[in-house]
């Protein structure tokens, strides 16, 4: 079984119920106006909601840190979780992107990725291959020759058995974990609040049920309120064809009670501590410059990759993981420079489907255009 398989069933799945949430929720037009707008006025003054964001979560009784590099974001990290830890964390591509998992199991700890798709490429050992649908490239029948291969786990090559399966595997995990990381869809620079949305109902347990909850993404998550965030959160699962989302989740500091003489204590049943590590690894470097400003106006819908032909031939060949198809050409110029991302860029074949697709509106081939021609610059 081969990717063609993959690409051709997630498409002919997740297209048309894109198409039908946006016909039959039409103020999404509105919301995508309201975020688009929200997003420009923070990457224009990204330094001063970076403030804001680490003043509100010392507020609400969290520890924020901003790190400069991958390195410096996985050791602050490291330094938090410690050793010997059992660590869950949700999907995440800034922990990706910066290989924090990796880093906190050379430091002796015991971590399980736990959205179901993050989970499958980690048995596998293999690459993201989607910001959304990290295992797209695996077929059922390949996930469940990877289950009974790595892990002894007999299962048929059924989505609904290998999602049962999965779960028993991981509730175990949840109960033991010390410490529980997640990214955020949205981060509220006045109330130091994150918003999450999914419909697995791992996030909600990630950032619950451990006593320690690390909030760990990038800068560019940053939105002026918490009304926006969860704006964003809307958008963000509306144009992943996947709207209403099952679950939404607001954290905001460790667990608190006011049910004694209503004063406010913490911590109750959820987390004891709130780390919000923020990542800026070439993002505030973007933010400035006069092309690639626009790539971190990116929700990560993953719509545009979907209608990408170049992404349909190549896959995760086509950007570097976690950042593939359109939006991870510009993404990889992000994060890891124009030489890197520059091979990608050359592969672009100027469709267009990736803007009128993009609930931003970002003008993707402006960006992947203009990461061609500084390649070319640089290395002839
Ligand atoms: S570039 Fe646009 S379409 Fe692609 S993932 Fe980002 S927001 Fe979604």
């Amino acid at each position: 079984m081969s990717w063609e398989v993959a690409i051709e069933r997630a498409k002919s799945s997740i297209v048309p119920r894109t198409y039908d949430v946006l016909k039959r929720y039409p103020y999404l037009q509105e919301i995508r106006k309201q975020v688009r707008e929200a997003k420009e006025e923070v990457v224009k003054n990204l330094d001063h909601y970076i403030e804001e964001t680490r003043k509100a979560v010392e507020r609400i009784g969290g520890r924020f840190y901003l790190a400069g590099s991958a390195q410096e974001a996985t050791e602050i990290a490291a330094k938090i979780v410690g050793s010997g830890k059992v660590v869950v964390m949700s999907k995440n591509n800034v922990a990706e992107e910066t290989k924090l998992r990796e880093r906190l199991e050379a430091a002796g700890n015991e971590v399980w990725e736990t959205d179901l798709g993050a989970f499958l490429v980690q048995i596998a050992g293999e690459e993201p291959s989607h910001i959304l649908a990290p295992a797209v490239h695996l077929t059922k029948e390949r996930v469940a020759q990877v289950l009974r291969e790595r892990l002894g786990m007999a299962v048929p090559p059924d989505a609904v058995e290998i999602a049962a399966r999965v779960r028993e595997f991981l509730r175990d995990k949840f109960i033991k974990a010390d410490v529980g990381i997640t990214g955020a869809n949205a981060v509220a620079a006045d109330t130091g609040a994150v918003v999450l949305v999914e419909n697995e109902g791992n996030i909600r347990m990630t950032s619950v049920l451990p006593p320690v909850h690390i909030v760990y993404d990038g800068v560019d998550k940053i939105v002026p309120t918490l009304v926006v965030a969860q704006l964003v959160a809307d958008l963000q699962s509306a144009y992943a064809g996947l709207y209403p989302p099952t679950y939404m989740n607001i954290s905001a500091g460790p667990s608190s009670t006011a049910d004694i003489e209503m004063t406010r204590v913490s911590p109750a049943q959820g987390p004891r501590e709130y780390h919000m590590v923020l990542v800026d690894n070439g993002r505030r470097a973007a933010a400035r410059d006069p092309v690639l400003w626009e790539a971190l106006l990116c929700i990560r819908c993953g719509r545009c990759h979907l209608h990408c032909p170049v992404y349909w031939a190549l896959g995760k060949e086509f950007g570097k993981p976690p950042y593939t198809g359109p939006m991870g050409v510009m993404w990889t110029a992000v994060t890891r420079g124009i030489e890197e991302a520059g091979p990608h860029a050359l592969k672009c074949v100027h469709a267009g489907n990736c803007r009128e697709v993009c609930p931003m509106g970002i003008d993707i081939p402006k960006v992947i255009h203009e990461v061609r021609v500084r390649y070319l610059k640089i290395t002839k």
